[in-house]
């Protein structure tokens, strides 16, 4: 099990993520994927290829950041229409997932078919503001200056920049802000899981309560539809192939 790393410096409070204002400021950059990502959402985009027809061909591609991170990753467009809180030192774009509002298709999709919604989602993006290392679960550092993505000045850091992972005085601690995510983790068998399964679409999507008896479905299970941001599509035979 993942334990949680704990340091005074980790004492950070934080506010709920609220994609109306911070229109998917952590996305700007996509997600490196994890060992099996690729091919499972590959999969997904395949199955539910209407769904997906805004992507560009090439939707995951080989990246490099500042050759520190290197590896497979989800694409990026140019988004103008960023947040007033954008850090300066982020560019301005978007992952190609992302809709307009900053709202992910992996997730929407999810709702869309009434299933957990980190189905499809990789890890490290449902998993933000936290990291993963040496089997430890990271917090987001309550100060900028001990960002684990700090490059010099002219990347101060990634998730004490975002709306959702920088320090608010008035908001509240970390582990209960994250409990759900931090539940999940620690409950998992393996990660990434659902990839890892090696099962087809469908089969994940027919037994995802089953699959999901890990977790106590009721706390952290399906969340209810959102009509407002995800009207409900019969996606599933409007796509069959
Ligand atoms: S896959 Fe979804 S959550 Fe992850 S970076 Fe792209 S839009 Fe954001």
């Amino acid at each position: 099990m993942y334990e949680l790393e704990k340091s005074d410096k980790f004492n950070t409070k934080l506010k709920s993520c609220d994609i109306e204002s911070c229109k998917g400021m952590c996305c700007y950059d996509g997600i490196y994927l994890l060992d099996g990502e690729e091919k499972y959402i590959t999969a997904v985009v395949k199955r539910f290829k209407n769904f997906f027809s805004f992507l560009p061909s090439d939707y995951i591609v080989d990246g490099n950041w500042k050759n520190i991170v290197t590896g497979r990753k989800t694409e990026i467009r140019k988004y103008t229409d960023v947040s007033k809180e954008f850090p300066k030192h982020f560019n301005k774009t978007l992952c190609v997932f992302a809709d307009n509002e900053g709202k992910c298709s992996l997730q929407k999709l999810a709702y869309s078919l009434n299933i957990h919604k980190w189905t499809f989602k990789p890890v490290g993006c449902w998993m933000h503001p936290l990291k993963i290392s040496n089997g430890k679960i990271i917090p987001p550092p309550k100060e900028q200056k001990d960002d684990p993505d700090y490059f010099d000045k002219s990347y101060p850091g990634y998730s004490t920049y975002t709306s959702c992972g920088k320090h608010h005085s008035d908001g509240e601690m970390y582990d209960k802000v994250l409990s759900e995510e931090i539940e999940f983790i620690q409950n998992l068998p393996m990660v990434p899981y659902w990839p890892n399964l090696d099962i087809n679409i469908d089969e994940i999507i027919e037994k995802n309560n089953e699959l999901l008896d890990f977790i106590n479905i009721n706390k952290i299970g399906i969340i209810p539809l959102r009509q407002e941001s995800c009207p409900k599509l019969d996606i599933r035979d409007s796509n069959k192939e």
